[in-house]
């Protein structure tokens, strides 16, 4: 039997991150049944993103111009770079208000078992703008995770072979704000312990 435009809708949500094809059917029924309508706004707003939206060739970032208005920034400490490893977590770390640096998106963390390797990352690109930019502290703001952890690691080593002048620093891990001593696990316990600091 052929595929029909719905089967092929069904296949392309399928695809999407934390959608599987149970969810996928799910929602393209509930369009085609409950949201016909609004069915062509999305398809046209779906065009104009592709369209409009552009990734900053230098940083990563997503916005409507390239440079993105952070690079383009005057306001921006251009000798502070904070890598992350992806757009979301520079959008949390934007909503604080508290980095006046500019970032480098690594485009996703090392991982054995999703396969990402060094070469998957963005890491020609921070490799040239090592060279090219006079960058004198990074902060790897990378998640505690082991594969966070791992990349921070490669990270460091990648940029202290060359240039052994700039300053690396990492987020601290530790309590978080409002968190009670008695829920917290193990580990990160055991990291606020070590990263205590004097008062
Ligand atoms: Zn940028």
């Amino acid at each position: 039997m052929s595929k029909t435009p719905f089967d092929h809708l069904v296949k392309q949500f399928s695809l999407l991150p934390g959608l599987g094809p149970r969810s996928a059917k799910r929602i393209a029924l509930h369009m085609l049944t409950k949201g016909r309508g609004s069915m062509i706004d999305l398809a046209q707003t779906l065009r104009n993103t592709a369209d409009q939206m552009k990734i900053c060739s230098k940083c990563g970032n997503l916005d409507m111009i390239d440079v993105c208005a952070i690079c383009a920034s005057p306001k921006r400490d251009t000798k502070t770079l904070c890598i992350i490893a992806n757009i979301g977590d520079l959008w949390a770390i934007e909503r604080t208000h508290s980095y006046q640096g500019v970032y480098h998106v690594l485009g996703g963390v090392l991982s054995v078992i999703d396969g990402v390797t060094p070469d998957n990352l963005n890491l020609s690109d921070l490799e040239m703008r090592l060279e090219d930019e006079e960058i004198e502290e990074i902060i790897l703001a990378l998640s505690a995770t082991v594969d966070g952890q791992t990349t921070a690691h490669y990270v460091t080593d990648l940029i202290h072979r060359r240039h052994n002048q700039i300053n690396i620093s990492r987020l601290a891990h530790g309590m978080p704000v409002g968190g009670e001593l008695d829920y917290l696990d193990d580990g990160t316990i055991m990291t606020a312990f070590k990263s205590r600091r004097a008062i």
